[in-house]
């Protein structure tokens, strides 16, 4: 039987109309609205597509949206001064720096200057420190937290689950581990973390009761390494070339995940598609955040 396809474009949009409605009510009552700082530097193509995409969606809950875009040159100093100014602007509850950074600049530094009550990416140390012991005070970062709200969403019990999580970098692998360990819902699970050094990858992915893939490999996973019946989520987003879109004719990439997907979706219970599924996510829980920080500005939270 063929899996169900789990749609992150439609929850997506369920936690925007959600967000819209909590930032019109946050409005009326408080008369705030939740600000966003977007800082980018030089014009990364991959970046630009995706930072229109925050700024379109920003704007679409309401959302008053602050766009700084600075030279690719600027000296480290200048930076964490623009970071700083935002640090102490009431009005802005959320700041996020598009990474990658240009090597000149260390991008540990410029996430330890943002206020860890405004780094609503959820990379500074104490959200990390707060995501690992299992505070809800601090935001989660966005990719692992919009995996696991699609995990909950679709109704997969989590709870004595077998978890392998292929990868094991800051913003995904290690996060959504964390994540899915602690007590509770969403959580209670018994996690694997595995990664260029595993002796036996298809080994363990078998035991996988939900698979979760980050490795940026595309077709990494084959259909043979599926227990059957599992829940498979693909994070990878990797370009393999390029396509004319059906509906605007414009040439766009086309990406493929980690995940051989046809294959794949004969085996599992549930799978996510590339493009299509985890990448819809991410921005919404980073709107979830923001309006979170807002909230808890007001104390309202
Ligand atoms: P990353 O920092 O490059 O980390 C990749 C991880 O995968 C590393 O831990 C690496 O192991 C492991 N790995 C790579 N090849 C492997 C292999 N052949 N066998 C086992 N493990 C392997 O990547 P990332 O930032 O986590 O991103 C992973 C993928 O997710 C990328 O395709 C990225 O584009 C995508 N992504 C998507 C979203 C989104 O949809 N919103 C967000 C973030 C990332 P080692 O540590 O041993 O090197």
């Amino acid at each position: 039987m063929s899996a169900v396809i789990i749609n992150g474009n439609e929850i997506r949009e369920g936690i925007l109309a959600d967000l819209r409605e909590e930032v019109a009510a946050l409005k009326a009552k408080h008369g705030v609205v939740p600000g966003l700082v977007t800082i980018m530097l030089g014009e990364h193509p991959a970046s630009v597509s995706y930072v229109s995409l925050k700024i379109k969606t920003a704007k679409g809950l309401g959302f008053n949206e602050i766009q700084v875009s600075l030279p690719e040159n600027i000296s480290e100093t200048d930076l964490l001064e623009t970071i700083e100014k935002y640090n102490r602007d009431d009005r802005v509850h959320g700041i996020l720096v598009q990474l990658p950074l240009p090597k000149h600049i260390s991008e540990q530094k410029v996430i330890n200057a943002i206020r860890p009550e405004k780094d609503v990416d959820g990379f500074h140390p104490v959200n990390v420190g707060k995501t690992l012991i299992g505070d809800t005070t601090g935001f989660r970062p966005c990719t692992p937290a919009g995996i696991l709200e699609m995990i909950i969403r679709s109704g997969i019990n989590t709870s004595g689950a077998e978890v392998v999580v292929v990868g094991r970098s800051n913003i995904v692998g290690k996060p959504i581990a964390a994540m899915m360990m602690q007590k509770g819902p969403g959580g209670d699970a018994t996690v694997t973390v595995v990664h260029t050094r595993t002796k036996d990858l298809s080994y363990h992915c078998r035991r996988a009761d939900i698979l979760i893939v980050a490795a940026g490999v595309p077709g990494l996973v084959k259909s043979s390494w599926i227990k059957p019946g599992a829940c498979v989520i693909d994070v990878g987003v990797n370009r393999v070339g390029e396509k004319k879109d059906d509906k605007t004719g414009r040439i766009i990439p086309l990406l493929r995940g980690d995940v051989d997907f046809e294959e794949a979706r004969e085996i599992a219970g549930w799978i996510t598609p590339v493009p299509g599924g985890v990448g819809p996510m991410t921005i919404a829980m980073l709107m979830s955040n923001t309006v979170r920080s807002l909230k808890r500005s007001l104390l309202l939270i």
